[in-house]
């Protein structure tokens, strides 16, 4: 008997494990993801993973953790918790950007990224426009500029997490 899609083993896309100590933390809105380490311009932070679905499947599932991988049927459906990536944030200010290399999407530094900086990047005009709702309801440190994303963590947690060496790993 043919198996429904939904008892389908799915295929993991697993990242590779980031170079720098990444943090997923709570900021003035939900989690964010917080860097420990100087990273700069130009360096490949975070590599996006979850589960590569069809583009028929995330249609029906459509939420904000979705990569259209391009020039395939595919999908990737960032939702897992150990996607690390995910808790990325959007900002209409962002210090990151997602780029694609071959059907890999990587959160890469668009500029230099200081430790305790939160990582965010624009999430494109569509989810800005269809999903946050615009700019009256945009929390990115551009719209919402005392307590918007792209916040900093404070020097004491930094110890905090440095001593733990809490990395992206599984
Ligand atoms: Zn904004």
């Amino acid at each position: 008997m043919p198996k429904k899609e939904s008892q389908k083993k799915k295929v993991v896309i697993r990242p590779e494990p980031s170079k720098f100590h990444l943090v997923a933390k709570r900021s003035s809105s939900g989690l964010g993801l917080y860097t420990l380490d100087k990273i700069k311009k130009g360096r490949k932070i975070i590599q996006y993973g979850g589960y590569r679905i069809t583009d028929e499947e995330a249609e029906k599932h459509y939420g904000k953790y979705l990569f259209d991988i391009i020039d395939t049927k595919y999908t990737i459906d960032g939702t897992p918790r150990w996607n690390l990536a995910r808790y990325a944030n959007h900002s209409c200010r962002p210090n990151a950007e997602a780029i694609w290399y071959g059907q890999e999407v990587w959160v890469c530094a668009r500029k230099n990224i200081l430790p305790g900086e939160e990582i965010v990047y624009d999430y494109g005009t569509e989810y800005f426009r269809d999903i946050i709702g615009g700019v009256k309801n945009c929390r990115c440190v551009k719209h919402h500029p005392a307590h918007g994303h792209l916040g900093k963590l404070m020097e004491k947690e930094m110890k905090k997490f440095a001593q733990k060496k809490v990395v992206n790993s599984k």
